[in-house]
């Protein structure tokens, strides 16, 4: 069996979803309430597979909120992606994906020291961030929308905002190795990652977004921000595409102009409708369909019996791994989105 850890993008978000769920207890409590909530199974899920296969799964919700990344929460930060992890485990499920910021909390908090929660003892095999999934189906778009929206890679220069992270790196590495793009432009905060990684592929200019953005033809967003940014659209080339990984969004401008088109990043839609409810809840424009990348990669597993943490750490993502996911990624049925 497969799992799935998820989290909602705000407490707002929160409210209005256990309203809908019909929660009304939680609708009205504020984040002290949200800090308290134990993590809960709210879905069980069965996919088909393009070959036929069947495979069943469950939904964790952790009830970790970004607003819970401020200094005097953190400890709840950190007890709810543990916790959710405990309960996917104690609920028997073979590999579980620690979606949006729950490995990024994992990773950044050295929470891989505890190993023993109360009476169980943490199987980290039984958990994969989906990383190598979702940096294989950025690339994928990356390719797919620049053709569609009539940009030649060879001639173009893409940005990666986000460039040091787990995504964001493997991302550039494929770039590099896999397409002919000409020029990479490379944007984090911390400058000593950002020249590293610069050194490590010989290549990529480091620049501050705003000075990136009208340089670019494509733009990879995959920064770990709670909260989307504003940009200046009218600055961006024409035609562009933006492509927006992150979760929360990373961009929170409404985009208006005609040649510059904005993609749901690492999304996957799937050939045949899954039977669940949680992606409504996410705004998924086709919710029996579209996905986030990282719980595909769980169903994948799941589908080839790789009960195994096949991405797991920071940035040790490489370009075989991509491949290899990429390959049961399509045998399985699942495309890039890229409408
Ligand atoms: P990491 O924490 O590994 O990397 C985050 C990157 O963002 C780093 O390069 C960091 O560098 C940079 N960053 C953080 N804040 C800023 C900022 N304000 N401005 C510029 N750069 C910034 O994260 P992941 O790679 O694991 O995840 C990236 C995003 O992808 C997240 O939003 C996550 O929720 C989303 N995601 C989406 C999935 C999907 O299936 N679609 C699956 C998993 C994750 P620095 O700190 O130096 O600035």
């Amino acid at each position: 069996m497969f799992g799935l850890i998820g989290h909602l993008t705000s407490l707002a978000h929160a409210q209005s979803v256990a309203r809908d769920l019909g929660y009304e207890e939680y609708a009205d409590q504020g984040l002290d309430f949200w800090c308290m909530a134990p993590p809960q199974i709210v879905d069980d899920i069965t996919v088909k597979s393009i070959t036929g296969q069947i495979i069943q799964g469950k939904y964790v919700e952790s009830c970790f909120l970004p607003e819970m990344l401020s200094p005097s929460r953190i400890k709840s930060a950190t007890r709810k992606i543990v916790n959710a992890m405990v309960h996917a485990q104690k609920n028997g499920i073979d590999i579980t994906a620690l979606g949006g910021f729950s490995s990024i909390i994992f990773e950044r908090f050295n929470l891989s020291k505890i190993r023993q929660v109360r009476n169980i003892e943490l199987e980290i095999r039984r958990f994969t961030t989906g990383n190598t999934h979702t940096a294989y189906i950025i690339c994928r778009q990356v390719e797919q929308a620049s053709q569609k929206h009539g940009i030649d890679l060879s001639n173009a220069t893409v940005t990666i905002c986000g460039a040091t992270g787990d995504i964001g790196s493997a991302v550039c590495r494929w770039l590099n190795v896999r397409t002919d793009v000409k020029d990479l432009i490379f944007v984090a905060r911390n400058q000593d990652n950002l020249k590293e990684l610069q050194a490590n592929l010989g290549r990529g200019k480091i620049l501050p977004i705003e000075e990136a953005l009208p340089l670019s033809d494509v733009v990879v967003w995959v920064a770990s921000m709670p909260k989307g940014m504003q940009i200046d659209t009218t600055s961006l080339k024409q035609p562009c595409v933006l492509i927006d990984g992150g979760y929360p969004k990373n961009m929170s401008t409404l985009v208006q102009e005609p040649d510059v088109h904005v993609i749901n990043g690492g999304i996957v839609e799937h050939s045949l409708d899954i039977d669940w409810k949680i992606m409504q809840i996410v705004a998924m424009s086709a919710p029996a369909r579209q996905l986030f990348a990282c719980f595909a990669e769980s169903m994948l597993l799941e589908f080839e019996g790789w009960h195994t943490n096949f991405s797991w750490g920071r940035n040790q993502i490489t370009v075989e791994n991509m491949d290899k996911i990429g390959e049961v990624s399509v045998k399985h049925g699942f495309k890039p989105l890229i409408a």
